[in-house]
């Protein structure tokens, strides 16, 4: 390990899945054996060509999420660690997490993730309700889940998350009172627990446009909505997590590394298709078609690389601290003046004074020496108070 100061994070993009959940948008499809090979050497291929110029990072977090990455063969995932490995500064007690789906993991493959460095898994459970679940397009029950979340546990992993969702059609606040309950009995280390958001031209919003028509109403009115929100915090403060983020709760010390780093703007970097970067203040996807990724990088050379880069753009001083605002006000802490001075070297009050007036009088925001954070009002709408920050 060397003296470097630089730190940087980076997230590797698997985007297959088994099958296609009704309500997601995100870059994942069901493939065959010889795509998911391709993309593997394609993936290792990109991994080793932008080492050259980030040798100068220590890497203190790193993320393998998708779609989902646990689909793959342990070889895969094995053959991508010893590659990253050769080629980073990984810090050794860096944050290493996979998303695993229930269903698609093995005793197998949880050891050979713990052989290859991997400290962390994600578990996508969303619902304990096997009705909601099989409603989602989810491929596992809670029982598929429960023997997956067992044998993480048995394999050595003391680092779990479980994401869970609220407001899914058909979903009461009881049910999901006990899905909250359940999770907590499990005692995972974080829990991230989401809204469904439905995103135009899924199956999931398509059938709920056709019941609205016929004046079925699917979805958990607003106010059941809240409740579960606040049901979440009540039940997850009693047993011993704390909220750090909007939507993500923690024991103590046992955040999430590689998210915090997200929202405080740290440095990233990402493999695979699709996946965005931030490397001191440029900002960069990679292409989102698979053919197109796996051929390029079939033929790579170095001139020919950055073909698979797209949509740079060198962030201006005003998107930096626009960034530095709407992100670091999803933290519970909020954000801190002196820090935005040290960055931006300007006063924070100089370029956002009025907006925090009017926040702090509408009881949507705290401002108290060092710190400015949102109230408990102010995550409440969280959207529309942190659009307020967009210069
Ligand atoms: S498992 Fe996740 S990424 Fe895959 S289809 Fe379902 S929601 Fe999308």
């Amino acid at each position: 390990m060397t003296n470097n100061t630089k730190s940087l994070e980076i997230y590797i993009h698997i985007p297959f899945c088994k099958s296609k959940c009704k309500y997601c948008d995100f870059l994942s499809v069901p493939t065959d054996d010889e795509t998911k090979h391709e993309y593997v050497n394609a993936l290792i291929a990109q991994i080793k060509s932008k080492s050259k110029e980030l040798h100068s990072y220590n890497v203190d977090t790193l993320f393998i999420g998708g779609g989902t990455p646990s689909i793959l063969k342990a070889d895969y995932i094995e053959e991508i660690m010893t590659t990253v490995r050769q080629h980073y500064n990984i810090f050794d007690n860096a944050e290493i997490t996979i998303e695993c789906n229930p269903g698609t993991v093995t005793k197998e493959k949880l050891s050979a993730y713990r052989r290859c460095g991997i400290n962390r898994i994600s578990f996508g459970l969303q619902s304990t309700d096997n009705k909601e679940l099989k409603f989602l397009g989810r491929i596992h029950t809670y029982e598929e889940f429960l023997q997956s979340y067992n044998m993480a546990r048995e394999c050595g992993f003391d680092n779990i998350n479980i994401d869970l969702m609220s407001a899914l059609p058909f979903q009461t606040v009881e049910s999901y009172k006990e899905s909250v309950l359940k999770v907590v009995k499990l005692d995972p280390e974080h829990i991230s627990a989401y809204s469904l958001i439905i995103e135009e031209s899924t199956p999931i919003s398509e059938w709920i446009e056709n019941e609205t028509r016929e004046g079925h109403e699917v979805l958990p009115n607003e106010d059941d909505e809240r409740t579960m929100y606040y049901l979440t915090k009540e039940i997850l403060e009693q047993n011993g997590y704390h909220q750090y983020e909007i939507s993500n709760f923690a024991k103590e010390g046992m955040e999430c590394k590689h998210n915090i780093g997200y929202w405080k703007r740290k440095d990233y970097i990402g493999f695979g298709i699709g996946a965005a970067s931030l490397v001191d203040n440029n900002r960069f996807g990679v292409v989102s078609e698979m053919d197109k990724y796996i051929d390029i990088l079939k033929r790579y050379k170095d001139e020919e690389l950055e073909e698979i880069y797209e949509n740079r753009e060198t962030l201006t001083g005003e998107e930096q601290m626009e960034e530095f605002m709407f992100l670091g006000l999803r933290m519970i802490e909020g954000v801190s003046r002196n820090s935005f001075k040290k960055i931006f070297n300007r006063d924070l009050d100089k370029v956002y004074g009025e907006i925090i007036n009017k926040l702090v009088l509408g009881n949507l925001m705290e401002s108290g020496g060092d710190t400015l954070r949102l109230t408990p009002r102010g995550i409440d709408i969280s959207n529309r108070v942190l659009s307020e920050f967009l210069l």
